[in-house]
This record gives structure tokens, sequence and C-alpha cells, in this order.
């Protein structure tokens, strides 16, 4: 989403995260993201994620330190499904005459890459609370996705409110827990992924996903996952092709010119091997990564894709 707005013209206004809140505050930019939803679905997407990563009250209070954190937060998450939904409704039906999915993501309460000052399962139940409130009770969604997590008890607090929503729900809503990685079968705090499913299984998930990192990284995590089990679970993978860069002058987030769509497809194939059913493309991924994906898995007739 980031990279294709950033082109569109929208500023980047922060280095991290928040940046993607900025254009969903200023409505001039609500057809660009409507936009970037339309070009994934269009390369033959699935199911899209709304431009919601950042919505949580603490990202709203950090990046407009508005009066009514709350009012604000659920206005914008409000925003966000209403614009993925206008480019599905735009799109129109899949292939098998079924509606493209639309996930309502949320992630960590403080930064993806920095899992000491991520909350302890408690504080993590009760700041979640808010948004997933927000996604269920509003409406316009299919899954709540939990995204890019680096330890076992944000991700549980969160599942935890995830649970309870969800049980209140008129509608099914899919839950969906993902984890960034780092190498050896980790996630980003150096917890084995067989610990941490061992200790999401009391609660109700439909699919593990493990995103924002390197290629080889997911693999590693999803072969953990494999042999460890998921007990009729799903498992979900989708990787980045921008990665940070440091220098004197600070850090750059760049595409590395021998990354190119045929090299992000070999690599996210592999993970078939695993039981993947449901793959897509983290950050920098483009719609022409996603349209030879999409050609890739047709071929093996493989599930769900998502953008
Ligand atoms: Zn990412």
């Amino acid at each position: 989403m980031g990279t294709l707005l950033q082109e569109y013209g929208v500023p980047r206004t922060h280095d991290d995260g928040v940046f993607s809140l900025y254009p969903l505050t200023n409505e001039k930019f609500h057809p660009e993201i409507e936009r970037v939803h339309l070009e994934f679905l269009k390369a033959g997407a699935e199911i899209v994620t709304i431009n919601a990563f950042r919505t949580n009250p603490e990202a709203v209070e950090k990046l407009i330190g508005s009066k009514d954190v709350m009012a604000d937060s659920r206005r914008l998450t409000r925003a966000a499904v209403d614009l993925a939904n206008n480019a599905v409704n735009q799109y129109g039906q899949l292939k098998d005459g079924s509606r493209p999915l639309v996930a309502g993501n949320l992630t960590t309460i403080n930064d993806c890459f920095k899992p000491e000052c991520a909350p302890l399962v408690d504080e993590a139940y009760e700041r979640h609370s808010r948004k997933v409130q927000f996604l269920v009770e509003d409406g316009g969604i299919d899954i709540i996705l939990g995204e890019t997590f680096n330890t076992i008890g944000e991700a549980v607090g969160c599942l935890r409110t995830a649970n309870e929503f969800a049980d209140k729900s008129a509608k099914r809503l899919e839950i969906w827990i993902g984890f960034v990685c780092k190498d050896g079968g980790k996630i980003l705090d150096g917890t084995p992924v067989r610990n941490v499913l061992r200790a999401l299984k009391r609660y109700r998930y439909d699919a593990v996903l493990f995103n924002c990192c390197h290629a080889t990284f997911v693999e590693c995590a999803l072969e953990s996952a494999q042999t460890e089990g998921l007990g009729g679970r799903r498992l979900g993978a989708y990787c980045n092709v921008e990665y940070e860069f440091k220098s004197d002058q600070g850090s750059v987030w760049e595409r590395p010119s021998w990354l190119d769509s045929e090299t992000f497809c070999f690599d996210a194939m592999k993970w078939l091997q695993y039981g993947v059913s449901i793959m897509g493309g983290c950050c920098g991924t483009r719609p022409s990564d996603i349209s030879l994906l999409r050609q890739r898995l047709d071929h093996v007739n493989a599930q769900h894709l998502f953008c």
C-alpha cells in the first residue's frame, strides 16, 4: 500500500508505519487508497487488507494529537474499511463468483521491530480491544487480521479480545494472527515458532501467518509451524521485498535490484510445500509481483492471495 501511495503522490510524512495513516486523515488522498486496492484486485488478489495499519488510538494521537482520540481512531478505521469496500464493489466478483474478502488489520501498539517495547498480555488485551471493537461493531470486514506481531504476549492479548468481540458478532468473522520472524524458525523476539503455536492453542483463530521479513525467514517459520502442527488451522505467508539499509545519513527502505518479481515468486512458491494456503506481499510489494504470483498459483490451483 505505502509503496504505491507514494508513487500516486502521497507525501511520506513519517518514516515509520504512521505514514500510512496520513492519507486517511486527508480526504483528497482517499481516491488514491481506493486505487491501490483496485490495482491489487486487478492483479489477482482475492483479499484486500484495509489501510488501517496504524489507526489505533496510540498512533492517531501521535500523528494528529486530536482531542477525541477514540472518536478519530474509529472514524479513520471506518474510512479505511469503506475505501477497501468501495474498491471491492468496483472490482466485482472473482472468477468463482464470490466477492473478494476484506481484512481489517491491526498491529503492534509500539514498533513492530522492537519486541522489547511490546505490552504484556493484559495491557495488550486492553489496548487492542478498542480497535477490535471498532472493526467488529462497525462491520464491513470478513477477517480480523492481527499482523506483524513480535511477541507471544501481545498476540495473546490481541487474540483474547478478538475472540470476545468475534463471538458477539452476528457475522462469522475469521481471525488471523501474523508474526514478523527472524532466522531459525523464531519470531522476532527470539521465541521459537513451536512455542508460539502452543501458547495460542487455547484461543480461536483460523490462520497463523508469517510476514514483514525476508522470504527465507518466513520459510524457516513455516517449516517449524508445519512440524508442530496447526490443529486444522490454515497457514499463511507474505514477505517483504524492501529492506532497511542503514548508512551515516540515516536509514532508507529500498528494494534490492536483484529482487525482481520472478525472485519474489520463486521464494513464495517454495512456501507451498509447507501447506501454505494464504499468500501475499508485505512491504514494497507491487501489483506486478502479485500478478505474477497469481499466474504461478493458478498453475497449481492454490488458494487465497491477498494484499
Ligand atoms: Zn512488511
